[in-house]
């Protein structure tokens, strides 16, 4: 996948890149501009995770690859409750379909490989 990344401005392929040592970041483009509109709307945003291929060590805990693995999520680190807030307030309107919150990041996403994203779900870590 070639994502064009200079559509994403606030935002660099590097913050997305499996860690795993595979050196894939292959996000999808819907999902990234919901991602740049939310940058947009609170502000600078530090994102801990983007794309996990199945040998990212998160990923090899689960049965099957997850929301990560088709590039349709990323884990936020928040800087104040403020933004969290602020960023629950706007996730489902913005076609966010899961949306994980835990006491240091928030996890969006908008499709997952096998669980069914057609109603939005929350759910904390
Ligand atoms: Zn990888």
């Amino acid at each position: 996948m070639n994502l064009n990344w200079s559509n994403y401005p606030n935002f660099e392929r590097i913050e997305f890149e499996c860690n795993c040592g595979c050196g894939r970041a292959d996000m999808d483009p819907a999902f990234m501009q919901r991602i740049q509109k939310m940058r947009n709307y609170v502000g600078p945003m530090k994102i801990t995770s983007g794309f996990r291929c199945e040998n990212h060590s998160e990923e090899k805990k689960k049965i099957r690859g997850g929301a990560h693995s088709i590039g349709h999520a990323a884990d936020i680190q928040y800087s104040s409750a403020r933004q969290l807030a602020a960023m629950l307030g706007v996730a489902e309107n913005w076609g966010f379909k899961g949306i994980g919150v835990s006491g240091s990041f928030l996890h969006l996403d908008d499709d997952h490989p096998y669980l069914d994203r057609s109603n939005c779900i929350a759910w904390g870590y």
